[in-house]
């Protein structure tokens, strides 16, 4: 089975994005990642908003770091929702783009569940109207106005719902 092309929305876009996973991910020393890092501590392979070992990651201890995916969670929160700002200009905007940024990740890894079930389980007509439906509301024009507006509750119900109905569908996995 080849692989679908990942919709462009749900694709990393690191120059549009304040390197949010550098600050925000806690890691632990290991086969993953060569030190231990707490969340809230930029890397200190920090260097403005770029991976100064970037080229090298796997090499330099940190495969976890290349398999790292935001589905683009990155950018929005940055670029959308907080308007190109930098927790690194403005050290009191950390603790509120993380929280966007954990949120975002939930919703943009939701989308591209959906995105699979649509590529890969062939829903029927009802079911394809219902996963496109959420996928609208999960990527709205996003913004702090549209944040504050979402209701993360409804929307993990909603993807719950999917999910069940993929499993009674025939033919998706158990
Ligand atoms: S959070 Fe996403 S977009 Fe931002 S630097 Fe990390 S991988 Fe790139």
């Amino acid at each position: 089975m080849t692989t679908p092309e990942r919709p462009s929305g749900l694709t990393p876009d690191c120059d549009s994005c304040a390197a949010l996973c550098c600050i925000i991910l806690a890691f632990d020393k290991g086969e993953a990642f060569a030190i231990d890092k707490p969340a809230g501590l930029p890397c200190p392979h920090l260097d403005g908003h770029a991976c100064s070992i970037h080229a090298s990651l796997t090499d330099a201890g940190f495969p976890g770091c290349a398999r790292y995916d935001c589905f683009g969670a990155g950018q929005i929160v940055t670029r959308d929702i907080f308007a190109g700002a930098s927790w690194q200009d403005q050290p009191d905007l950390a603790m509120p783009m993380a929280e966007a940024f954990r949120l975002l990740r939930e919703v943009q890894d939701m989308r591209a569940q959906l995105q699979i079930a649509l590529d890969r389980f062939a829903p029927d007509e009802a079911l394809r109207a219902r996963i496109e439906a959420l996928d609208r509301q999960l990527a709205p024009e996003w913004s702090a106005e549209t944040l504050a507006a979402f209701d993360p509750a409804a929307a993990r119900a909603a993807f719950q719902d999917i999910l069940s109905a993929l499993r009674n569908a025939k033919g998706a996995p158990a």
